[in-house]
C-alpha cells in the first residue's frame, strides 16, 4: 500500500470521508487523495515525496506562490509577539486601510476568519440594513456554507427556495431564491413581482464554483440598476475573484459597484481571513455603532495579518498581475493548441490568475451548461495530467488557479505533460 493509500486509510477512520474540506477527496475524480508534505513556488511536494506543479494554490489564495520567503518571514516576526490578543491592533487598520484603497466599492470593512463568516455576515447586514428577508443567489454560485445559503431552486421561477443540505431548516430556506446565472428576463421578473421583499442580491460576479463563467456585463449593469431600483442591496462576492481577476478584483474588471463586497482567499496569504464591507452607510449599521450583531474572538488575527499585508504588498508591485494573466493566457492558448492537435473538445476562458477548461465546443453561461460537459473525459484527463506532476483541481466544478512563482519553464512542463495527457485521451 503507498504512503498516501496509509494515510488516507487512517484519516478515514477518524476524519469523516478522510478530509476537512469535501473536495479534497478525489470523489468526483476517484483515486486516492494526495496527503500534502510542504509546497514551495509552483509546486507542491506530497508524503511519498511526489513533486506536483500546483493549480490549485489552496483553491485561490496563494497568488505570489507557496512559501514565499517575504509572507513566511512576516508570520515568524509577528507569532514571535503573540498569536492572538482579542484587542485592536496597529496592523489591522493597515489591512483595512489597504482593502479600501484597493476595492473601488469599498469605504468600510470588517475583518473576519473564513469567507463563509464573511458572506453569512454580510446577508445579516444586508438584512438588518433594508428590514427584508428575501435574498437572491444564482444557482451554482457558492458564498460558503451557511444555512440561508446552501439553497437550491424551487419547483419554478419566484417559487421558494429548497434546502441543498440536510440540516438546512426548510423555513430559512425559503428566504432565499434561486435563479439562472446570467438570465436577465428572470430576473426582471423577480424584481417585478417581489421587488419589495429583497433585501440583496448576491453574487459571484465571474464564478469559480461551477467551472470558471463569466457574468454578461449586460446582466451585471442590470443587476445593479434592479437593485439600486427596488432598494435591495447588490452584494459582490469577490472570495475567489478578489485580488485574483485583477488588483481590485472583478469591480475593477467590470467597472461596476456594489453596495457590499465579500472577501478572503488571497487577502489573507493562505491563512484564515476574509472580510466584508463596502458603503459606509450601511457598515455603520454593525454592532458597535448599530444594530446588526456581528463578532469574533479571532477576528484580525496579527498573525493572519501579518501573512495577508506582507502578500498585498507583493501583488500591488508594477506589472504583477500583467505578469501573472500573461501566464494565465500562454497556459490556456497551449492548452487548446494541445487538445487541438490531438483533435479533442476542449474551450477554456481566463481572467488574471484564475482560469477554467471544459471538454466542450462551447463555453458554459451557466449551471446547466456546466453539468452537461463531459465528465468521464474529465476524468481521464485530470489521472493522467495528476500521472504527469501537474496537479489540477480534482472536480469539473472548479475554477484553476495560476500564481506569479508559474514562470514560463513550469507552464511548458505543464503544456508537455497536456500533450501526453490529450494523445492518452485521444487513443482511448
Ligand atoms: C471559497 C469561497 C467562499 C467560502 O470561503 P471559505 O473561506 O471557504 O469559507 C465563499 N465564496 C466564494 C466565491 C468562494 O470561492
Amino acid at each position: 500500500m503507498t504512503r498516501n493509500a496509509q494515510l488516507f486509510e487512517r484519516a478515514q477512520r477518524v476524519i469523516p470521508g478522510g478530509v476537512n474540506s469535501p473536495v479534497r477527496a478525489f470523489r468526483q475524480v476517484g483515486g486516492t487523495p494526495r496527503f500534502i508534505d510542504r509546497a514551495e513556488g509552483a509546486y507542491m511536494i506530497d508524503a511519498e515525496g511526489t513533486r506536483f506543479i500546483d493549480y490549485i494554490g489552496s483553491w485561490g489564495p496563494m497568488i505570489a506562490g507557496h512559501a514565499h520567503p517575504e509572507v513566511t518571514e512576516a508570520v515568524q516576526r509577528a507569532a514571535t509577539r503573540s498569536l492572538s490578543f482579542g484587542a485592536p491592533t496597529a496592523d489591522e487598520i493597515d489591512m483595512a486601510e489597504a482593502i479600501c484603497q484597493l476595492m473601488p466599492a469599498v469605504e468600510m470593512v470588517r475583518l473576519v476568519s473564513s469567507g463563509t463568516e464573511a458572506g453569512m455576515s454580510a446577508i445579516r447586514l444586508a438584512r438588518g440594513y433594508t428590514g427584508r428577508d428575501a435574498i437572491v443567489k444564482f444557482e451554482g454560485c457558492y458564498h460558503g456554507h451557511a444555512d440561508s445559503l446552501l439553497v437550491k431552486a424551487g419547483s419554478g421561477l419566484l417559487t421558494f427556495g429548497n434546502p441543498s443540505s440536510a440540516g438546512v431548516p426548510a423555513d430559512l430556506a425559503r428566504h432565499t431564491l434561486v435563479l439562472e446565472f446570467n438570465n436577465i428576463p428572470q430576473i426582471e421578473a423577480l424584481f417585478a413581482t417581489r421587488g419589495h421583499e429583497i433585501a440583496c442580491v448576491m453574487v459571484e460576479p465571474i464564478a469559480g464554483n461551477m467551472n470558471f463563467i463569466r457574468g454578461d456585463a449586460a446582466w451585471h449593469r442590470r443587476l445593479r440598476e434592479l437593485c439600486t431600483e427596488h432598494g435591495a442591496l447588490l452584494v459582490w462576492d469577490e472570495v475567489m475573484t478578489g485580488f485574483r481577476v485583477a488588483l481590485g478584483g472583478a469591480q475593477q474588471v467590470y467597472g461596476i459597484r456594489p453596495d457590499l463586497v465579500v472577501m478572503g482567499k488571497v487577502i489573507g496569504g493562505g491563512m484564515p481571513l476574509a472580510a466584508f464591507g463596502g458603503r459606509r452607510d450601511v457598515m455603520e449599521r454593525l454592532s458597535p455603532l448599530g444594530a446588526v450583531y456581528q463578532a469574533g474572538t479571532l477576528s484580525g488575527n496579527p498573525v493572519a495579518v501579518a501573512a495577508g499585508m506582507a502578500q498585498l504588498r507583493i501583488i500591488q508591485r508594477p506589472g504583477f498581475y500583467a505578469q501573472l494573466s500573461a501566464a494565465t493566457g500562454q497556459l490556456m492558448r497551449g492548452l487548446e493548441a494541445a487538445a487541438g492537435r490531438h483533435g479533442v473538445r476542449f474551450k477554456t476562458d481566463s481572467e488574471g490568475g484564475m482560469f477554467g477548461f471544459y471538454f466542450s465546443d462551447a463555453l458554459p453561461r451557466n449551471y446547466p451548461d456546466v453539468a452537461r460537459a463531459d465528465v468521464e473525459t474529465f476524468k481521464r484527463f485530470f489521472h493522467a495530467m495528476l500521472d504527469r506532476g501537474v496537479y489540477l483541481a480534482p472536480s469539473m466544478y472548479e475554477a484553476g488557479f495560476v500564481s506569479a512563482a508559474h514562470g514560463p519553464d513550469v507552464i511548458a512542463a505543464t503544456l508537455e505533460a497536456a500533450d501526453a495527457a490529450f494523445a492518452q485521451l485521444a487513443k482511448a
